[in-house]
């Protein structure tokens, strides 16, 4: 029997399928990226935008003509934001032809346990039929073949460790805390993934020196708020102290974490990032608007000011450090001053990178319920024009400055245009292509950067054997 999980979204959404993947592994299930041959097929869903969340109807829909064509309808499980958030709504929305198993996101591990019973539900179903017992294809849902649902909130953030089957050979995701409690006005996460819930940190450093033992040379700490974590089986380890002891882990060579939230930005945690010597030169630092004004109706709890002061303590204690974050656009109530502060903000910041969105209003949001979108769509999209141009000059000029620099790079892949070339990353996550040796993935290579595109660097391996073992 087989298995395919489609994912959607965000790290978090990515580390869950890896998850989902070793659970349904561990039932006996082998994987398959070819979806004619799936038997079970998961789609990990995201809600953040509304784009995302069409991605599922159209991906059911093909699924659904896939197995009229084949006569061999696989198990489709929903799972992720979507199906947290929809709920049973969703089996309606889709007339209950397509979803055989509904699961919510602090229920994954009970994945195997649903599917195992619409398999169970199916083969009832098959031997009932009169006359044709050879065909595995059920046609249209009886109500003995009702999907099976869990969408429950679980406070137990525990996961089996070995389990998860890392896609990534140098890079491994690690949860640390699950949910959020900032409710921000236009986000539907503490919505779909619940309050938070902190892992206990031996759990973690379990799971760290594990994904160190089997090859993993970066390890990237998740969370809504990541840099609000504090143990709940040590009083002495915060974050900061997290990051100390993850440093401690031996095979580890790097660490990254996603995302912290400003406003638990502390002198501490700067600190932390300066001094740990395996912390990368790199912070997402989400700000979504340039306007205090803004940041107050996106319940934000910082202010542009506090932001720009933070900005100004991590370039003070870390020069080198390159800065990433969230923007959003046309949020209700945005005037053409306030457009303007996201510019200048952008500018004094001055981001490797930024994710930039327009608007949309997301389900049970408060944005929703009391904020009236009064920012056209020709506005919204003339104001995320501006700023990926105003964001663009600044990547090309800060990529610019980096010829001739040597940067160390974590070799992560063969690049999947050219055979004879190798992406990593930098320190400071930009992405670097050169040629090299495949024998090098998973190491840290000293590498001239010699060109700049827009999204990434080109550079020659400074030839230091002891470094590349070439
Ligand atoms: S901090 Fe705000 S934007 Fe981030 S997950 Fe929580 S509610 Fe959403």
């Amino acid at each position: 029997m087989k298995y395919l999980i489609e994912t959607f979204g965000c790290q978090m959404n990515h580390h869950d399928s890896e998850r989902m993947a070793g659970l349904l592994e561990e039932a006996g299930y082998a994987r398959t990226d070819d979806d004619r041959d799936a038997d079970v097929i998961v789609i990990n869903t995201c809600s953040v935008r509304e784009k995302a969340e069409e991605k599922l109807y159209t991906r059911l829909g093909e699924i659904r003509l896939l197995g009229e064509e084949t006569g061999a309808r696989p198990v489709v499980a929903v799972a992720g934001c979507v199906a947290q958030q929809e709920g049973e709504k969703l089996l309606s929305k889709t007339n209950g032809q397509t979803i055989d198993v509904l699961i919510g996101t602090q229920s994954i591990k009970r994945l195997p346990m649903l599917v195992s019973e619409v398999r169970g539900l199916r083969t009832e179903a098959r031997k009932s039929l009169r006359g044709d017992s050879s065909t595995s294809y059920v046609g249209p849902r009886t109500s003995t073949l009702s999907p099976r649902v869990d969408l429950s909130p679980y406070d137990d953030v525990s996961f089996p460790l070995g389990i998860a089957r890392r896609e990534d050979p140098v890079k491994a995701y690690v949860t640390i805390i699950e949910g959020c409690n900032e409710f921000c006005a236009f986000c539907v996460v503490p919505y779909t993934r619940g309050h938070e819930r902190m892992r206990p940190v031996s759990d973690i450093l379990d799971e760290v020196r594990l994904a160190a033992d089997t090859g993993a040379r970066e390890v990237q700490l998740l969370g809504q708020i990541v840099n609000h974590y504090q143990a709940p089986d040590d009083p002495s380890c915060d974050f900061a102290e997290l990051l100390a002891r993850v440093n401690d882990v031996a095979g580890v060579e790097r660490i990254r974490f996603a995302s912290p939230h400003p406003r638990h930005v502390t002198p501490r945690m700067i600190e932390a990032m300066r001094d740990v010597p395996k912390v990368c030169r790199h912070l997402h630092l989400p700000v979504q608007s340039g306007s205090t004004r803004v940041l107050q109706a996106m319940r934000r709890r910082h202010t542009r000011e506090h932001y720009l002061e933070l900005v100004a303590s991590l370039r003070a204690a870390m020069p080198d450090i390159a800065l990433s974050t969230d923007m959003i656009v046309g949020f209700p109530g945005e005037t053409a001053e306030d457009f303007e502060e996201t510019l200048t903000l952008t500018r004094a910041a001055r981001y490797h990178s930024m994710f930039s969105f327009k608007y949309s209003p997301r389900p049970n949001t408060l944005a929703l319920k009391r904020m009236p979108e009064d920012v056209s769509e020709a506005e919204k999209t003339r104001r995320i024009v501006e700023l990926q141009a105003v964001q663009k000059a600044i990547q090309g000029e800060l990529f610019a400055a980096a010829i001739g620099r040597t940067e160390h790079v974590l070799i992560e892949a063969r690049s999947r245009r050219r055979e004879w070339e190798l992406s990593g990353r930098t320190s400071g996550n930009t992405v670097v292509n050169l040629p090299g040796d495949p024998s090098w993935v998973g190491r840290i290579v000293p590498v001239m950067i010699t060109g700049a595109n827009p999204n990434s660097l080109r550079g020659e391996a400074v030839l230091d054997t002891a470094a590349t073992g070439a």
